[in-house]
């Protein structure tokens, strides 16, 4: 597919939080000498994935589920098109307005200005990704409206000036110590003597939160899936501030990237299975949310849905990555990841961490601009085992660092390995190599390995051993038989 609604494909501007400061391997390498980190994320990590094998244990049908969930979304991306021109007629039917962005610039662009007409300087916002990878507050920010995140974990994230390091629970690196004295440092109205207990750290953001619940005129939310069929927006979340902003507001904005839809009501049923026992490890969603246009005398008298491409077109006129566009964000293959167990999120240096990430990342900015993310795996292909929607992770890393590799050109490592398929083409080329590679015998005598070689090679000794060449080749042995 090279073109969507007879537009041609769209990559994304530079805004936003897709852009890496530093290549991974550099980041990387810096957040592993952080222990209380490492510490962090590898028990929290832990308990979730106990929790979540718990829940699916009970489930005699989750293949099928994820069968299911994977079949429904791929229909969606067949039929892409058709599908967001249902959604915008029946939201349009609904009371509601839809509004299409190409990039994080359009965006950020309509929703300032829905804001402003309003004469709004303040807002209140739920959890979102897609408000995240267009980097709305910032752009909110310079146009004098304050955004307020009401999610707890994202909220500690904001007031600490920090980023978040997980899909689901952005502030994954932070302690409860930690946690209290960014509350002491940055929450107006805060009492001194807050302990650091995690209930009342929680009472403490609630009053907080609560004060701008009741003075928003504006909120503005995410969606975890969007209805074609019906063109209603589902959210769902576990704080309850979700439904406090989707309600309580007189003008809602929700920015949605175009992949979240589903096609009919009945879908949702698999997917609200499917969410909660993959990313908090719960049967049932605390909280979920869904609203259909607007309603006289009943939530917000505005609805604007404002439909994101960012680079997703690009992602779907790729064969191979396209099922990319599938998750749904339950966070789980972060959860399993070892290198993100490791590492945690701001390594990956985008809004989205772990394996989806590093496909993602590459995918929705062009893989020349993320390069290193493809690498951040060991290929073990514990993501794919836990994905929901059974996005193949792992064969997406390995198609994107083709696309790497064939993006940097000719390099030492492509000339090295063009070198050894034209030798392993013939039988006669390929028997010398394997004599002058007797020479190699000459090194490693002491270890029986090879732990340097010369430059070019170099590049490969520096993170692993060569085993010596044997002193008979496999073909010299049979020929003496
Ligand atoms: S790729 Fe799969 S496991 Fe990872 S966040 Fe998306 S849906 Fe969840």
């Amino acid at each position: 597919m090279t073109t969507f609604l007879g537009m041609p494909t769209v990559a994304p501007q530079g805004v936003g939080s897709l852009h890496a400061e530093q290549p991974f391997p550099v980041a990387a390498r810096t957040a592993l000498g952080n222990t209380q980190l490492r510490h962090n994320i590898g028990f929290a990590t832990q308990t979730i994935r106990a929790k979540r094998a718990a829940v699916v244990g009970e489930l005699p049908d989750w293949e099928q589920l994820r069968l299911a969930g994977e079949a429904i979304k791929t229909d969606v991306m067949a039929r892409l098109p058709e599908l967001l021109v249902q959604l915008e007629e029946r939201v349009t039917a609904a009371g509601g307005t839809v509004h299409w962005a190409r990039d994080a610039n359009e965006a950020n662009a309509i929703v300032a200005a829905l804001v402003e007409a309003t004469g709004a300087h303040e807002v209140v916002k739920i959890k979102s990704m897609a408000t995240q990878e267009i980097g709305l507050n910032e752009a909110l920010a310079e146009h004098g409206i304050t955004a307020h995140e009401t999610d707890l974990a994202e909220l500690i994230v904001q007031l600490g000036g920090d980023r978040p390091s997980h899909i689901l629970v952005p502030a994954i690196h932070r302690n409860r110590a930690e946690i209290r004295e960014i509350f002491l440092r940055a929450m107006p109205g805060v009492r001194p003597d807050l302990p650091d207990d995690p209930p009342q750290l929680a009472e403490a953001a609630r009053s907080y939160l609560r004060q701008k619940f009741l003075s928003a005129k504006v909120a503005i939310s995410g969606a975890n899936f969007a209805i074609a069929e019906t063109g209603t927006v589902a959210v769902v979340e576990s704080e309850g501030n979700g439904r406090m902003c989707l309600t309580l507001p007189e003008v809602l904005i929700t920015v949605m990237g175009i992949e979240k839809l589903l096609p009919t009501f009945k879908d949702l049923e698999v997917f609200l299975q499917l969410l909660p026992r993959s990313s908090t490890g719960e049967r049932m969603n605390p909280y979920t949310s869904m609203w259909t246009g607007v309603t006289e005398g009943d939530g917000p008298r505005e609805f604007h849905l404002v439909l994101l491409d960012n680079g997703r077109t690009s992602v779907l006129a790729d064969e191979a990555g396209r099922s990319a566009l599938h998750c749904i964000r339950c966070s789980a293959c972060l959860n399993v990841c070892p290198v993100y167990e490791r590492v945690g999120g701001h390594a990956y240096g985008s809004v989205y961490p772990g394996p989806i990430g590093a496909v993602l990342t590459p995918q929705l900015t062009g893989v020349k601009e993320n390069p290193s993310l493809p690498y951040a795996s060991t290929l073990c292909g514990a993501c794919f085992d836990a994905c929901p929607v059974r996005i193949d992770i792992p064969s997406m890393l390995v198609h994107l660092r083709a696309e790497a590799v064939r993006a940097k050109g000719m390099t030492v490592e492509r000339t090295v390995f063009a070198a050894a398929a034209w030798t392993m083409r013939s039988p006669v080329r390929f028997a010398m190599a394997e004599r002058l590679s007797r020479l190699g015998r000459l090194l490693g005598r002491r270890r029986d390995r090879i732990s340097r070689l010369p430059w070019p090679l170099s590049g490969w000794t520096a993170a692993r051993d060569l085993p010596r060449p044997p002193r008979r080749s496999l073909r010299d042995w049979w020929r003496n038989r």
